[in-house]
């Protein structure tokens, strides 16, 4: 029941590959929480799922591509995006999701990241962001704030962190929107917006990885990084994108911050393809 007195339960369990699982993420983890989001997201959207295909990267947010019974596609560390792009590029009817982590998303991807972003291909990416490498160890990662310990940062970090939105929205992005694991109904909502999206839109999730990024900052389990999340985080939708970085005990701005329309890479392409636009390319070259 939702707040309304009313049933909200939406049948997601048809859309998990069961052979699969029990599913490799740790307890407490907030993956879990994400991928029922978005399924239920992607119920809500009513796209034709054989149309929809999901992308990974490596990492414990990879493993989405595994357990969802959609084409799906577990590629290799930091390619989701220019796999995606490849698919959508060759097959325009599919609605193509990048599903990865940050340090997939932003490290060793964070070139494909911006330029996808730039060229505002068709694309949605969810991004979850547990400010650290979890599958490879807890090293310290572009998004790890100031101070965090990591594995490879025991003393802190000095590294300024990335502030996601900020970054591709200055590359191009046309949705730009993040939330935390806890904001779950307002997850959901978003990552149905950002399915309809025609465009990149960027979703980031703060999830929490109590194994490597709680244990370490003594951020307590699971439940109390969600907990801490409810209580230090602030809805501002539209806010200045500049000030939406995260430190370690700042408050976490989340909301909708971007969401415009311009030309996507197809819509640029299809007009260079037609013969009235070719004929306009010939006669400047006279
Ligand atoms: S290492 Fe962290 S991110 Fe990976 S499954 Fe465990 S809790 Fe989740």
């Amino acid at each position: 029941m939702n707040g309304n007195g009313k049933d909200d339960h939406i049948e997601t369990g048809f859309l998990l590959r069961q052979d699969r699982l029990p599913h490799i993420w740790c307890p407490g983890c907030g993956l879990g929480t994400v991928l029922q989001s978005f399924l239920r997201a992607l119920v809500k959207s009513e796209l034709p799922l054989e149309k929809v295909a999901i992308v990974s990267g490596i990492g414990c947010t990879g493993r989405v591509a595994g357990y969802v019974k959609l084409d799906s596609f577990h590629t290799t560390h930091g390619r989701a995006i220019p796999f995606a792009t490849g698919l959508k590029l060759a097959n325009p009817e599919m609605k193509v999701v990048v599903f990865s982590g940050d340090g997939d998303l932003t490290s060793i991807g964070g070139n494909h990241l911006i330029h996808a972003a730039r060229r505002n291909m068709d694309l949605t990416v969810i991004c979850v962001n547990n400010f650290i490498y979890g599958m490879t160890g807890g090293q310290v990662a572009p998004t790890t704030p100031v101070n965090a310990r990591t594995s490879t940062s025991p003393l802190g970090n000095f590294e300024p962190a990335f502030n996601l939105p900020n970054l591709v929205t200055a590359a191009g992005a046309t949705y730009v929107a993040r939330w935390t694991a806890i904001h779950v109904r307002r997850l959901e909502n978003t990552m149905t917006e950002a399915l309809h999206k025609k465009g990149f839109s960027f979703v980031e999730v703060i999830t929490p990885c109590p194994t490597h990024y709680g244990r370490k900052n003594r951020q307590g389990s699971g439940l109390t990084q969600l907990k801490y999340y409810r209580d230090n985080s602030v809805i501002k939708h539209g806010a200045q994108l500049g000030e939406v970085g995260i430190g370690m005990t700042d408050p976490i701005t989340v909301g909708k911050f971007v969401d415009i329309e311009r030309p996507t890479f197809s819509d640029l392409q299809s007009r260079i393809r037609s013969p009235k636009t070719a004929a306009e390319v010939q006669s400047t070259k006279k």
